[in-house]
């Protein structure tokens, strides 16, 4: 490697990064909760898998619970972006909690995928990370019809009651490549494999793994901004990796980068994960210009525009209050 003072120093920026359309409104859906009823609002586990958004929102007033039974009898409860099986429906109804639901719809989706192939009687293959709440409340929707598989490896031990009857899911936030190689593997032991009718993984996943795959080549270090329990950002780190980046490191912070990481490096690839708030991304790139990489170029993928509209409760109490 060059000395510090003769390496030329850039950034490629990621487009799109941050924020998703699930995110956003599962945010603002606790937001305007807060505002709407006053503290403290219960949460039903993490709202989105970001420290930093979680810890906002805890000062504001927002109480993060793991389970339901948590929560005191009559009070109001928000499930996260990740979908809830619908036994914690069942337990919220008999403890009389007030509900809102902020599942991203993409995640809806799957789970309504899951309740038609079960009624159809199919074994469903759900490609997805044991003990990921995503995977927990999609799986809860047809217990006795799901074989969770992980990766390409563990397709071997998967077994089905009638190898003509099976079709495959997947967890919204998994490596597209991956899970491609899982299905392809799957396929040749149960050839009738059918698919799902629409991509399960979603447009923001897919998005933000595209940009990553144009500048990992070009890049010596990428900087993935996120939460490690963040499926979707972990696994940035190992697509930069995988398409030539030379290293890769995910922070929730700025302060977590180790000025070592930084020896040598021209070129620092800088993204985030669908649950990260862009100021993060903002003290990176003033951390990253404060040593010399002021030069920041955007590498954009796709323009993303979809919002979804807020959970019909919010909608409803803040036309009431109108
Ligand atoms: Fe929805 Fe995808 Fe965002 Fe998850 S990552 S909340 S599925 S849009």
């Amino acid at each position: 490697a060059l000395p510090a003072d003769q390496v030329s120093k850039r950034v490629l920026l990621a487009a799109p990064r941050g924020y998703c359309a699930g995110v956003d409104r599962a945010v603002v859906t606790v937001e305007k909760a807060l505002d709407l009823y006053g503290p403290p609002i219960y949460v039903r586990k993490q709202i989105v898998h970001n420290k930093h958004v979680v810890r906002t929102l805890e000062k504001r007033g927002a109480i993060f619970v793991e389970e339901t039974d948590e929560v005191p009898e009559g009070a109001t409860v928000i499930f996260s972006a990740h979908g809830v099986s619908p036994a914690v429906h069942l337990e919220a109804e008999a403890r009389q909690l007030k509900t809102i639901d902020a599942t991203c719809p993409l995640v809806t989706k799957v789970h309504r995928e899951a309740v038609r192939f079960a009624k159809e009687d199919y074994d469903i293959l759900l490609i997805g990370h044991e003990g990921h709440e995503e995977v927990e409340g999609t799986a809860g929707e047809a217990p006795d019809h799901i074989v969770l598989v992980q990766n390409p490896d563990e397709v071997d031990d998967v077994e089905v009651r009638d190898p003509d009857k099976v079709v495959w899911l997947s967890q919204t936030t998994l490596s597209v490549d991956e899970t491609m190689e899982t299905v392809r593997r799957l396929r040749e032991r149960f050839p009738a494999l059918q698919d799902p009718p629409s991509d399960d993984i979603c447009y923001a996943t897919q998005n933000r793994q595209v940009a990553v795959k144009q500048m990992a080549a070009d890049c010596d270090l990428m900087i993935v901004v996120g939460s490690k329990n963040s499926s979707n950002s972990v696994r940035l780190v190992e697509v930069a990796l995988d398409h030539g980046s030379q290293a890769g490191h995910l922070v929730d912070y700025a302060d977590e980068i180790d000025e070592a990481w930084l020896e040598g490096v021209s070129t620092v690839g800088v993204t985030s994960g669908a649950s990260v708030p862009e100021i993060l991304v903002r003290d990176v790139l003033q951390f990253l210009a404060d040593r010399g990489y002021e030069d920041v170029k955007p590498i954009t993928a796709a323009e993303e525009s979809l919002l979804f509209a807020l959970p019909h409760e919010i909608r409803r109490d803040l036309k009431a209050r109108d």
